[in-house]
């Protein structure tokens, strides 16, 4: 009898299925946004609602089109954060808004993004040091997209400990053409990534560099190996993640497909962890400061979820990207 119900059941699940192959929901913005929602839950609610209800590009012309000119550097109080050792080879050297990460391998530091020009001395020079980590070790400084907030730091570290700048190449070329006075200066020319990629080996480590076009043209993300004593788990580094760029279809469609293919790799990769260079996308901040505490037997690292929470991150902000590209089609 029990078999029976079983069997009845199963066969009904894979009727119900077939029929919603064949006649697929139509996709609208609001079925989209709705399941982006769904996707999100309670990890990525921050996100979605940044890109998917309230998007930075909704309001052309809005008080964040146009680029200020000098900018007045904010009270250190607001912005600094003291340097953590999060996993055993990964150290958060950010800001409270902004993150910066020192990966150290068997043959020296990677320096993943480098904040704003004023807080490069006292978080990334000041804070590795701090850490016991010697800057003139810094073999790579990987940019994710070339932004003030994220690269203004990449000329001091080249010119001072000559460490190669790692940018993607539209993002380069936006880059060169700052002028010389920009805050920072600007980083020579090293190694460019296009659409293709890059893996990039160091010692015992290698970083995979993902073409991810949307927040900027050159948006590079990354996925790397972590230690969290002495285990290994994979973390998934997101490059960009606004909606800042022209309200244009095409552009929405770019940022989707970056999207689409970062769901591909971090489940090939088995990526457990999410991160973000914005600290309200992943909670950086806080998290460093926890992984600072005790953990009882079992317990995960505070910035360990599983590969269903990291690719549901990417399911929602493809299916955000997707919903307003048909919004303004
Ligand atoms: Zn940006």
């Amino acid at each position: 009898m029990t078999l029976r119900l079983f069997s009845g059941a199963t066969l009904f699940t894979a009727v119900t299925a077939a029929v919603s192959a064949q006649t697929p929901a139509p996709a609208t913005p609001d079925a989209l946004i709705t399941a982006a929602k769904r996707a999100a839950g309670a990890d990525h609610a921050g996100t979605f609602l940044r890109i998917c209800v309230a998007p930075d590009n909704l309001n052309v012309g809005g008080p964040r089109a146009g680029r200020p000119g000098p900018r007045a550097v904010p009270d250190r109080a607001t912005w600094y954060a003291k340097p953590y050792r999060v996993f055993d080879n990964l150290y958060f050297i950010g800001t409270r808004i902004h993150s910066a990460w020192a990966l150290t391998t068997s043959a020296g530091i990677i320096v993943i993004d480098t904040l704003f020009d004023y807080a490069t001395e006292p978080e990334i020079v000041e804070g590795m040091t701090t850490l016991g980590l010697d800057p003139r070790d810094i073999k790579y400084v990987l940019i994710s997209h070339a932004h003030g907030d994220h690269d203004q730091g990449a000329a001091l570290l080249q010119s001072r400990y000559g460490a190669k700048v790692v940018m993607g190449t539209a993002d380069w070329d936006a880059t060169l053409q700052r002028a010389a006075s920009a805050p920072g200066g600007v980083p020579k020319r090293d190694i460019a990534v296009g659409r293709e990629g890059l893996k990039l080996r160091l010692g015992d480590s290698i970083v995979d560099v993902i073409a991810t076009p949307g927040h900027t043209p050159g948006t590079l993300s990354y996925f790397f190996p972590v230690k969290d004593a002495g285990r290994t788990v994979i973390v998934a580094y997101v490059g960009g993640t606004a909606f800042n760029f022209p309200r244009q279809a095409a552009n929405f469609e770019i940022y989707r497909d970056s999207q689409r293919k970062m769901t591909e790799v971090a489940e090939a990769a088995g990526a457990t962890v999410l991160m973000s260079n914005h600290t309200e996308f992943d909670r950086a901040y806080d998290r460093a400061r926890i992984a600072q505490l005790p953990r009882v037997a079992g317990e995960k690292h505070p910035y360990e979820t599983d590969t269903a929470t990291v690719g549901r991150y990417f399911e929602m902000t493809g299916s955000c990207a997707e919903a307003q590209r048909l919004l303004v089609q």
